[in-house]
């Protein structure tokens, strides 16, 4: 009887369509509301620094070049957020987005996953003090 029932579930795995995608050969639409990567728009920012402070996951560094001149530079350490949203909440100037898009982040480099916005010679500046840091992204924002 218990065969049975096991050839019946076999045969009929052969012809059932499967219930997992065929990722990445098959990609759904992300959801609407889904937070992925964060993304920094430096036009409106102060340097506050309260998003670095409110980022339970230490996953915000706000690097000051010029305070008068508004250089600054946006360290993000993407595998470090959690994707709470708290920063977004807390940038008074509503500098920071939560893009809805870019959620296949994986990579072998870990490097990949510390992001720096800003001006692009700035970001070269706060690099040459730190040459074994890597840009994964660079950029306004
Ligand atoms: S989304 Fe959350 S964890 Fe990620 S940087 Fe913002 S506050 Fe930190
Ligand atoms: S909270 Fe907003 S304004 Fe303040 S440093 Fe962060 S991004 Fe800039």
């Amino acid at each position: 009887m218990k065969l049975t029932g096991m050839w019946r579930d076999a045969l009929s795995g052969l012809v059932r369509r499967p219930a997992t995608q065929r990722y990445p050969f098959e990609r759904l639409p992300a959801p609407e509301r889904l937070r992925s990567k964060l993304h920094w728009d430096l036009s409106q920012c102060t340097g506050c620094s309260l998003c670095a402070k409110d980022c339970p996951a230490n996953a915000i560094e706000i690097i000051a070049l010029d305070r008068k001149a508004k250089r600054f530079v946006f360290r993000y350490h993407v595998d470090r957020c959690t994707f709470c949203g708290q920063c977004v909440v807390s940038c008074r100037q509503n500098c920071l987005t939560m893009s809805t898009g870019e959620w296949e982040l994986a990579a072998l480099d870990r490097r990949r996953f510390q992001v720096h916005y800003g001006k692009e010679d700035d970001v070269a500046a706060v690099l040459d003090e730190h040459p074994d840091d890597d840009v994964a992204a660079t950029g306004a924002g």
